[in-house]
């Protein structure tokens, strides 16, 4: 007769055997960062999610490096958006002022910041353009040619890493390859390489202002029903010189989290999205679930599947609970 149970009888013999542990240093927390307010305003979706104005943005940074976290992603809110994203690489962009208010209160936190056009465009698609009749297209070169201008602008405003989360083919090779010519060798990429069309970008979509206006996003994000399509997409970003992978959402997709992990062997982030978010939230405002309860397990079953970095708004909250 096995007996299992043996080791689950006390928490001490089950920490001594436990397999799978959280760290501070695991999470990533994403932050908003808005050209439109001078005070923070919170997204109605996402409950303590907040835009914050440029003047707030590094000392929220600093909160977050004095409680144990040691990275963020940044997304930007400009004033203004056209046809061309030109917000996305202006020198004095919403993010280019953002990354050198925060690199200059805190050189130490890794400021990685999100490479895409929707926020910028007037019509809220991740590229550029064209309508034939009542067909629309989103052009593949002459995006990667701006999200290149982009993440170069990025670097120079002192980012430590880019992050494109366009799905464009064949931008990771194209962005590597300037920030290379550029002296900026150091800057590493995470690629944002499974990215499915989903459902639970929602809030997302309120947070950072960026719903398309018209079509959807299903020519250039992946199909939720693919995932050696998934595993695909990512061998062509790392060969194209990816430094992490990212498989995005989380929980929907902790088959391909897990595969991906598993074959390339690469630092793997996951996206724990904001619709994820949302769903947890209402549940422990209804007092389904409990929240710190639902949240660990959450994350300690995407650390389980293969995840070494988790993109998450509950960083903050993780990072307190981790230390209590
Ligand atoms: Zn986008």
């Amino acid at each position: 007769m096995h007996r299992p149970r043996r080791l689950r009888r006390s928490a001490a013999l089950r920490n001594l055997v436990r397999e799978t542990r959280l760290n501070t240093h695991d999470f990533i927390l994403p932050l908003f960062v808005s050209e439109k307010i001078d005070k923070r305003r919170p997204v109605p979706s996402m409950p303590e999610v907040f835009q914050l104005p440029v003047k707030e943005i590094a000392d929220e940074a600093r909160r977050a490096q004095d409680i144990g976290l040691q990275a963020i992603l940044l997304f930007g809110i400009p004033e203004k958006k056209d046809q061309r994203a030109s917000g996305a690489y202006a020198e004095d962009g919403i993010v280019q002022k953002a990354l050198r208010a925060i690199k200059s209160k805190c050189p130490d936190l890794v400021a990685i910041t999100d490479v895409c056009l929707c926020d910028y465009m007037s019509h809220g698609h991740c590229g550029v353009t064209r309508i034939d009749g009542d067909h629309f297209h989103v052009l593949n070169d002459e995006t990667v040619e701006l999200l290149v201008t982009t993440a170069l602008s990025h670097a120079a405003a002192g980012a430590d890493m880019v992050a494109p989360s366009d799905m464009m083919d064949g931008r990771i090779g194209a962005i590597r390859e300037a920030l290379d010519a550029n002296g900026f060798g150091q800057t590493g990429i995470m690629s944002y390489a499974a990215k499915f069309a989903s459902v639970f970008y929602g809030p997302f979509r309120e947070a950072a202002e960026s719903p398309p206006q018209f079509g959807d996003r299903r020519t250039y994000q992946m199909d939720c029903a693919n995932a050696d399509e998934a595993l695909r997409e990512v061998a062509l970003d790392i060969k194209e010189g990816a430094d992490i992978v990212m498989v995005k959402p989380a929980l929907p997709y902790i088959d391909i989290l897990w595969r991906v992990s598993e074959r390339f062997g690469k630092p793997t982030a996951v996206y724990h999205v904001s619709g994820e978010y949302a769903m947890l939230k209402a549940a422990v405002e209804k007092g389904i679930v409990d929240e710190r309860a639902g949240v660990l397990e959450i994350m300690t079953a995407l650390k389980r599947a293969g995840a070494d970095i988790i993109i998450t708004y509950w960083a903050r909250e993780l990072a307190q609970w981790l230390r209590e």
